[in-house]
């Protein structure tokens, strides 16, 4: 069925140009680069396989045909984007190429880009368009990589499907077998990892304050890293909690991860909390395997109301890691059912703060009232879609005298527990392994009407947040309905090498390369 395309094409291209003999064995069409993994795309361009011109306009072209339906994008910038791949082909031709050199990616629409309009999908930004480049997105130009245009995602990166979108959500490429309903890629990167699934670019930047990377990232048998809260700067990405928010890459492979983490993390003056350490060669850490570390399977993770499938998933993660080599231990972490309440006070409290400085005086759209304060109301009323009203409105309550101390004290006092809890842990074991959600992607609307049921999405992935940890969610199988589900590593803090040696081998005992069946 879905299986194997992907793989396949992998190994032709990389049969083809190692045998040198790319041009004349290869009938490969265009529009298959765009199936190529990062790695194998940057391995043909160096060796002149194909150029980034040809790569790139084999993205524009399938952008072109295939996003009126996955609506994964909400801006292309084609012209930019071949400009950028001729330049790229040039520094090739003298031998300068660089790390990332004419890989075509995806940006998701919090990176503020320069000239290019950034609105976090809502309406309160108008048409802004930045007049500076993020630092995230700077280290890729500065590799050499390629920008395709800007994704879709939950309006300020608030959701878990996508859905609060000014734009419309993206669809998930992938579908239940036998079902034409349309469901959603997940949030809040949800465009991210629907671009990267539909091979609409090689790599996607994405974020993650509560599981916006991890999460859509298992909805749609993609790779998906939060690193550690500090790792990759946060200047010029639009602001939704600033003490949770992270930079990271959704990507096809972990090796892929590895690869677009190590360039878009940087220690940098320009953000406060950036940590001021070097970043590894991630990439190496990649295969080495899982003999000798030890992995704790934390037993508050295994939720009431849980699908038979993810507990089988999460089993079958376990088994595979004894088999090759890992001590497996169970941990506790008894904290871990105050985290999501938690997060839903400290996150809306940060959000109503920072959302402060859309008064429709300084940036994107203004509603003319009578006065001031009607100017004020007007822009803010029409602007902020739903969700994010609550949320401001929730974060402004428990910052409010008389219940910070009930609300948001007391969450933060309940991080320090959670982090402490992880501490100890971590003096025993390398790792932990959980399954990334509590299920596999849902349809529009399933979830929308009830913000709760919504929000219980988060379960597993907010706690790394809330701890400032390093978790990547790896796609592990197929469920009984045709669709994938992710398994997550949660490493140490400044550790990611653990979560990418974790996930390579879970990924390689996985085997899994399927890819949805194409119907857009
Ligand atoms: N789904 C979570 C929320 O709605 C997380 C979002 C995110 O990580 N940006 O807050």
């Amino acid at each position: 069925m879905h299986r194997e395309r992907g793989l396949i094409l992998h190994f032709e291209v990389k049969a083809a140009y190692e045998g040198d003999c790319f041009s004349d064995s290869m009938d490969l069409r265009m529009s298959d680069l765009t199936k190529l993994t990062l790695t194998a795309a940057l391995e043909g361009l160096e060796s002149k396989a194909f150029s980034s011109r040809e790569l790139t306009q084999a993205f524009v072209d399938q952008i072109e045909t295939s996003n009126g339906v996955l609506n994964a994008y909400v801006v292309t910038t084609p012209d930019k984007a071949l400009a950028m791949a001729d330049a790229s082909d040039a520094r090739r031709a003298n031998g300068e190429a660089l790390a990332l050199d004419g890989a075509p990616l995806g940006i998701k629409d919090l990176y503020c880009t320069k000239g290019v309009r950034t609105t976090a999908c809502s309406e309160i930004l108008g048409e802004f368009t930045p007049t500076y480049e993020s630092t995230v997105t700077q280290n890729l130009w500065d590799a050499g990589a390629v920008m395709l245009g800007k994704l879709n995602m939950d309006e300020f990166a608030m959701g878990s499907s996508n859905e609060t979108s000014r734009f419309g959500p993206p669809a998930n490429p992938w579908r239940r077998d036998g079902s034409n309903q349309k469901l959603t890629a997940g949030g809040s990167s949800g465009g991210s990892a629907a671009a990267v699934a539909a091979d609409l670019c090689l790599a996607a930047t994405a974020s993650d304050t509560g599981g916006s990377i991890r999460q859509p990232a298992a909805f749609t048998g993609t790779v998906g890293i939060k690193p550690t809260y500090g790792r990759a700067s946060r200047y010029g990405m639009v602001a939704f909690a600033s003490s949770l928010d992270q930079a990271g890459p959704i990507t096809k492979t972990v090796a892929d991860a590895a690869l677009m983490t190590e360039l878009m993390c940087s220690h940098d003056e320009k953000d406060s909390t950036s940590l001021p350490v070097e970043t590894p060669r991630w990439r190496d850490d990649v295969h080495k395997g899982v003999k000798g570390m030890k992995i704790g399977i934390p037993k508050e993770y295994r939720v009431d109301g849980m699908p038979q499938e993810i507990e089988d998933l999460w089993q079958q993660g376990i088994t595979w890691l004894k088999e090759m080599g890992a001590e497996i231990v169970d941990v506790t972490l008894p904290h871990t059912k105050y985290a999501l309440p938690a997060y839903y006070i400290v996150a809306p409290a940060e959000a109503s703060s920072n959302l402060a400085r859309y008064d429709g005086m300084r940036y994107g759209a203004r509603v003319q009232g009578g006065d001031l304060t009607g100017t004020y109301e007007g822009t803010r009323a029409s602007g902020f879609g739903e969700e994010v009203q609550r949320r401001l409105m929730i974060g402004t309550y428990v910052l409010s005298s008389g219940y910070y101390d009930a609300y948001y004290l007391r969450a933060q006092k309940v991080r320090t527990k959670i982090l402490q809890d992880f501490q100890t842990v971590f003096q025993d074991v390398d790792a932990l392994l959980t399954p990334t959600c509590p299920s596999a992607a849902f349809a529009y609307g399933e979830n929308a009407g009830d913000p709760v049921q919504m929000y219980l999405n988060d379960i597993f992935t907010v706690t790394a947040n809330l701890a400032g940890l390093p978790g990547i969610s790896v796609p592990a199988a197929i469920d009984s309905n045709g669709l994938p589900l992710g398994l997550q590593v949660i490493g140490k803090a400044l550790d990611e090498s653990a979560c990418f040696q974790v996930a390579g081998a879970l990924e390689e005992a996985a085997g899994f390369v399927a890819k949805p069946e194409k119907w857009w």
